[in-house]
């Protein structure tokens, strides 16, 4: 019991410093761009902080039933982190390592992806690609697709039609996901376990939707390769290493672009040798 409550007791510690870590962070880069977003960021923060709160103790139970477990499986591994209210990814293990950094690929698979794909592979660094559907809608594309998902890598939805999901209907906004989240199963297998909605707007309908579909809904703590200013090989190259958001568990937003794609292995490299490591998307949890 004791150890049950010092568990929960470091839990509680790791939020706040995770908050901490977030306020620093500007929500995100596109915030300016997308004027709602700010305000979505917010709501989403608190309900995700308030869920978090509730499912901590049972989490802390099954945690503390089986403490010796060193060789998780394969398939089912055990949640070693979760996205934090400001899309972070925060430590839910003692054993986990602090210093991560999520990489994300979105608007996948256009014409880079499967290039950006092999590039992470040969370096061992695990990603998730977020893709669209209008992106698989033929059978090479689909090809494409798996041939990502069976090099290993997270498939995660990020919209049908890269619907900005605040100006279409709720019957629209199922569509966009659910249709998506079909497609991809017929072409991988399985159903994604993430979402992340176009320019970061999340409605509350799509909230509810994305756990019932059993994703993690996360948007991303910093991103540069959309803005005219980065759209060059060694622009954004410096700024993804060197951006003062780099931090703890930092969700780093890239696109299937050419400057990104030929950036990429420097960037990995770059985070490497500041001392973070690429988290494994199955070490997240999930509902
Ligand atoms: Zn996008």
């Amino acid at each position: 019991m004791l150890l049950l409550l010092f568990f929960t007791a470091a839990c509680g510690k790791n939020e706040e410093e995770g908050m901490q870590d977030g306020n620093e962070n500007p929500e995100t880069n596109e915030v300016e761009e997308e004027e709602q977003q700010e305000t979505e960021n917010q709501e989403s923060g608190k309900e995700q902080q308030e869920e978090g709160n509730e499912e901590t103790p049972s989490e802390s139970t099954e945690e503390e039933a089986k403490p010796e477990e060193q060789e998780p499986e394969d398939k089912n591994v055990k949640p070693m982190y979760e996205v934090s209210d400001v899309w972070s990814i925060k430590p839910i293990d003692e054993k986990a390592n602090e210093k991560v950094v999520l990489l994300t690929i979105d608007d996948a698979p256009e014409e880079y992806a499967v290039d950006m794909a092999k590039t992470l592979k040969e370096l061992n660094a695990p990603a998730i690609f977020f893709v669209n559907g209008h992106f698989i809608d033929t059978e090479e594309e689909q090809a494409r697709l798996k041939e990502i998902a069976d090099m290993g890598f997270a498939i995660g939805n990020h919209t049908y039609n890269h619907t900005k999901l605040d100006e279409v209907s709720e019957e629209e906004q199922r569509k966009e996901v659910v249709e998506l989240n079909d497609l991809i199963e017929k072409v991988i297998g399985e159903r994604p376990k993430f979402f992340r909605a176009p320019h970061g707007v999340n409605t509350d309908y799509v909230k509810t939707l994305v756990k019932e579909e059993g994703m993690t809904l996360m948007n991303w703590s910093y991103g540069y390769d959309f803005k005219a200013d980065y759209m060059t090989e060694d622009s954004i190259r410096d700024i993804m290493i060197n951006t003062e958001l780099l931090s703890d568990g930092a969700n780093l937003l890239m696109h299937d672009r050419e400057w990104t794609a030929a950036a990429l292995a420097d960037i990995v490299t770059g985070l490497r040798d500041k001392g973070y490591e690429m988290v494994d998307p199955n070490l997240i949890q999930t509902p």
